[in-house]
Parts: C-alpha cells; sequence; structure tokens
C-alpha cells in the first residue's frame, strides 16, 4: 500500500520513501514506494511527471491500493528520492480548480450538470448534459472570476452521506465508499473529487472560455485557467497586434476595417466579372462563327490554356445563351483538365449528358450535371482531344437520329 502524500501536502515538490517492489513488463519498470508525492491519472486530472532517483517517470497509475511509478530504466538502491515536475502539477492544479469554479457557477446560475471534465495540455473541456447558451457560459465565466478575486480557501472535507445528498452539485458514484471527498468552495461550489486543487481561489489566476461546440445533445466547452489562460491571452494579444498593423488601426476598429474591405473585395469581383465577359466576347463572337454545323447545330469546340474555371464559365454563358449550339469548352491549369458541356437550358432535344460520361471517362475524371449543362475536372490533360473527338462524335450521332 502506498502512502499519498499529495493529500497531506499539495505544495511539497519532493520527498523520500523505501522501495518496496520493482519488476519489469515488456521493457517498462514498475516501481512501488510506501509513500508517493505522484499523483496518478484520475478524475480527468492527468498524472504527475518526476523523477525517482534521477530516472524519468514515463506514467503513474493507481492499481489497488499501490501506486505504480513506470519508467524506462530501474532504479538504484532501496532509499528513493523523488522529485515531481513542480510547473506541470501547479498549473494542473489551476485547471482543475479553475474547472470546478466554472462548473460550479454554470450549476449555481443555470442548473447545468456537468458530466465530463478533462485536462489535455493547455485545454480544458467540459461537457454539459443540456445545451448552453453562450450568454449563460459567459455568465458562469464572470461569477467563477469573481469568486477568483474574492481569494476564497479551497476546503476538503469528509462529510456523511445526507450533507453530500444535499448540497453537492453531483452526486459520488454509487459504489462510492465512505468517507467521500469533498471539494467545497464556500459560497461556489461543493462537489466530491479526489484530484488536486490550488488551496485558494485567487491562486487559479483566471478562467477564460475559448470554445464552445454542440455534443451530444449537450454543449462542449473549452476553457483555460491560470497560467495556460496567460499563455492564450498572450498569443492572442500577438495575432491582434499582426492584425492592428496590417489594418492600420486599434482592435476596436479591426471588425469595422474588415467589413470596409469585404465590401471592397464584392465591388472588385463584380468588376472583374464585367470586364472578363467583355475580354470574352470577341472570342465568343469568333468561335461561333467558325463553328462546324451538324444537324442544324453549331459545335464549338475549343481548349483555353491556362485559364480559370471563372472564364470557361463566363465563355460558356456567352456562347449558350445562343440557340441551336453546342458548346464544349475546356482549359488546362495547373489542378488538372475542365472540361464544361451544354447548350441553351431552354434546348429539350439535345442531351450533353452521354457525351460528357465518355469524356470525362478518357480524361480520368469525376463530374455531371443536367441534359443542357455538365461539368467536371479530369487528370488526363494528354488525352484531351481523344476526349473532345468522342464527345463531338457522340453528339453528332445523337443529332441525326
Ligand atoms: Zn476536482
Amino acid at each position: 500500500m502506498t502512502a499519498k502524500l499529495y493529500y497531506d501536502d499539495l505544495y511539497a515538490k519532493e520527498f523520500d520513501a523505501k522501495l518496496i517492489s520493482q519488476s519489469e513488463h515488456n521493457g517498462k519498470f514498475h516501481i512501488i514506494l510506501d509513500r508517493s508525492l505522484f499523483y496518478p491519472s484520475g478524475g480527468g486530472q492527468p498524472f504527475d511527471t518526476g523523477t525517482l532517483n534521477g530516472v524519468e517517470i514515463l506514467e503513474v497509475c493507481e492499481h489497488g491500493d499501490d501506486i505504480i511509478h513506470i519508467t524506462s530504466s530501474p532504479i538504484e538502491g532501496s532509499d528513493v528520492h523523488g522529485v515531481i515536475n513542480w510547473d506541470r502539477r501547479f498549473e494542473l492544479m489551476q485547471q482543475h480548480l479553475g474547472e470546478h469554479l466554472f462548473a460550479g457557477c454554470l450549476w449555481n446560475l443555470h442548473h447545468v450538470h456537468t458530466q465530463r471534465m478533462r485536462i489535455e495540455g493547455d485545454n480544458v473541456s467540459i461537457d454539459t448534459d443540456i445545451p448552453v447558451s453562450l450568454n449563460a457560459i459567459l455568465e458562469a465565466e464572470a461569477a467563477a472570476n469573481q469568486a477568483i478575486w474574492s481569494d476564497i480557501p479551497v476546503d476538503v472535507v469528509y462529510p456523511d452521506m445526507a450533507e453530500i445528498r444535499e448540497l453537492a452539485r453531483k452526486l459520488p458514484p454509487e459504489n462510492a465508499v465512505p468517507p467521500v471527498r469533498i471539494v467545497k468552495v464556500e459560497g461556489v461550489d461543493y462537489v466530491p473529487c479526489c484530484g488536486l486543487h490550488v488551496s485558494s481561489t485567487g491562486q487559479a489566476g483566471l478562467v477564460k472560455i475559448t470554445s464552445v461546440e454542440n455534443h451530444k445533445g449537450g454543449s462542449r466547452i473549452y476553457l483555460r485557467c491560470g497560467k495556460a489562460a496567460y499563455r492564450w491571452l498572450a498569443s492572442l494579444y500577438h495575432e491582434v497586434r499582426k492584425a492592428e498593423t496590417e489594418l492600420v488601426c486599434g482592435y476596436e476598429g479591426i471588425n469595422e476595417k474588415i467589413a470596409v474591405l469585404k465590401s471592397q473585395i464584392h465591388t472588385l469581383k463584380v468588376q472583374n466579372e464585367h470586364l472578363t465577359v467583355r475580354c470574352l466576347k470577341p472570342l465568343a463572337d469568333s468561335l461561333l462563327n467558325d463553328a462546324e454545323i451538324s444537324g442544324g447545330y453549331k459545335i464549338v469546340r475549343h481548349i483555353m490554356k491556362l485559364s480559370t474555371q471563372d472564364e470557361i464559365k463566363h465563355l460558356f454563358r456567352l456562347i449558350t445563351e445562343n440557340k441551336k449550339v453546342i458548346a464544349l469548352l475546356s482549359c488546362v491549369n495547373d489542378e488538372g483538365v475542365f472540361v464544361m458541356f451544354g447548350t441553351d437550358r431552354a434546348n429539350k432535344d439535345v442531351d450533353v449528358r452521354s457525351a460528357f460520361r465518355k469524356a470525362i471517362g478518357i480524361l480520368d475524371g469525376k463530374g455531371g450535371g443536367s441534359s443542357f449543362s455538365a461539368q467536371g475536372w479530369g487528370k488526363n490533360s494528354e488525352h484531351l482531344n481523344d476526349a473532345l473527338d468522342t464527345a463531338v462524335n457522340e453528339l453528332k450521332g445523337s443529332l441525326t437520329l
């Protein structure tokens, strides 16, 4: 049985212990001591890291009454000196208390239950049983920070089950054997928990919500606490400074500047479209003039080099706004070969789909569409002429039927 020193002194960083056993399992060593400061994984809180007699610990877990320290090499001697990675432990205690404060406030203000908590790196995530509005989440965040500024002591108590049933925001698991460990922050939270927390709310530093998503009928809320919240805000500040420099404004003006830029982009897109259509009009006219005629239809076949999909679509529109015309247009660029076949929208006598399917097959591509307009991308641009020949023959065949 390992004595759990972390419950006696939350702020101890080093300890001495006796080796009880050491055994090898698949190349790793399982070390059991008579006492330990290393917290094993539990209650959403990750295990502590650090060293035993200078040997790095890979993982810590609980097995019955024992704490198992897993290392990649054995330790020397029966007297063991352990050192925990204090910076990591302190941050985990900040994160864990920050989570209690937020979850407690969410329960007190909105009666929302939290079902699962997890600390992963700088992120704490909480799942709720029902969807929670952003306003309710931000209210709980503000209340949690108010509790931090009030610097309330964090007490660990072992009350009877009647009191727990009356006061706890969450009941212990049914198989929990009394006494049940309750973590209590007067006026804010009262909950069963086996984890470790900083000893007063002020040390949690800060609670900041970073994102919210829908999750299994409830919400998954991401927050950062303490030093992790500070790191997040520092990187946010860095990004905002860059935006301020680029947009030549203070952070309050960023959204207004973005709105102006979006509106300018829209205007430029419209102007660009007009110019493109104007530039393509002479090409459309000459293609119509020179088109092969079959079965009373002008068959316009054209390959544009290094053009965009948008340009092809504009050219397609300029051609197919005429009656008795079939267009087989394509462009080749770095992304592959784009093909667009069609006729005027009102034409019920021509169906381009069969010709399109044959061509896109030759091009090893994908796409589809309707009887009057089909488009897609292919990979084999070297077979483009073959594909267009096949499509033209297919269409000619259908026109003479
Ligand atoms: Zn806890």
